[in-house]
């Protein structure tokens, strides 16, 4: 999450999005882009560009098989892969970089991480689901919101914020939080921890992209 509204956010820094991103602030749109992974997208650091640089190593070596015909001597032709690779990801980086440099220039906000539109709605709806009417006494902490997506067994870390919180009454909030989603309506502690609260019970969700769910429920002996 941001810590500002937007006029215009973009999911994913690929030649489709970086270059919306830019367009809309050229026309006065206050811009943030969301990228997951790397700037430029698959076409910058995977397909067209890096792929095009292994092209040209190729040719080269090509040519220098030719150079008798151009008045040239090379002798010793060869090749060396680590360095072809090597050169290639270089280019990539670079151009990388560039899109980086060209939506700072453009006053584009660049938030590295993985946006999901779908994923806190359909969580609330869970808990509703769950708790019925209860869920309107229930308390929704993001710690996400601090500390990023956290992968695989990482999710624990949030099971401990919530045994935390049981053991010192002090729910963690729900960082940068500042207009929240029509459809999302719980609690969600917005912006500042609150404390002395007696909790019961504690619920953990960790949802996994990939599709690997885990819910870990604690309460007072
Ligand atoms: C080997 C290869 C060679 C190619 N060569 C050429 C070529 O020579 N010329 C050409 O025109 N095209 C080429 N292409 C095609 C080109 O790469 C694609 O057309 C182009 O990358 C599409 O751009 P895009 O922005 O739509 O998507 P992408 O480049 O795929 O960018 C999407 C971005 O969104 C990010 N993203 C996705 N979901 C989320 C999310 N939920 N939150 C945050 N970020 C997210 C991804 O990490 C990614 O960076 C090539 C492709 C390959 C694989």
């Amino acid at each position: 999450m941001v810590a500002k509204a937007f006029d215009m956010i973009v999911i994913g820094a690929g030649p489709g999005g970086y270059v919306a991103a830019i367009r809309g602030a050229q026309l006065g749109l206050t811009v943030a882009v969301v990228e997951r992974e790397h700037l430029g997208g698959i076409c910058l650091n995977w397909g067209c560009i890096p792929t095009k640089a292994l092209l040209r190593s190729a040719e080269v070596f090509h040519l220098m098989h030719r150079a008798k015909e151009f008045g040239l001597k090379a002798d010793g032709i060869g090749y060396d892969l680590g360095a072809v690779v090597q050169r290639s990801r270089g280019v990539a980086k670079q151009l990388s970089g560039g899109v980086g440099h060209l939506l700072k220039k453009n006053k584009v906000t660049v938030v590295m991480g993985t946006a999901t539109l779908a994923g806190d709605r359909i969580e609330t709806k869970g808990i509703r689901e769950v708790f019925g009417a209860h869920a309107a006494r229930l308390a929704v902490s993001s710690t996400k919101s601090m500390h990023g997506h956290l992968m695989g067994a990482t999710g624990a870390v949030e099971f401990i914020a919530s045994i935390l919180a049981l053991q010192r009454g002090v729910l963690p909030p729900t960082a940068h939080l500042r207009v929240p989603d029509p459809e999302c309506d719980l609690d969600y502690v917005p912006n500042v921890a609150r404390s002395g609260v007696a909790l019961e019970a504690v619920m953990s969700n960790s949802f996994a992209f990939g599709g690997s769910n885990a819910v870990l429920v604690a309460r007072r002996a």
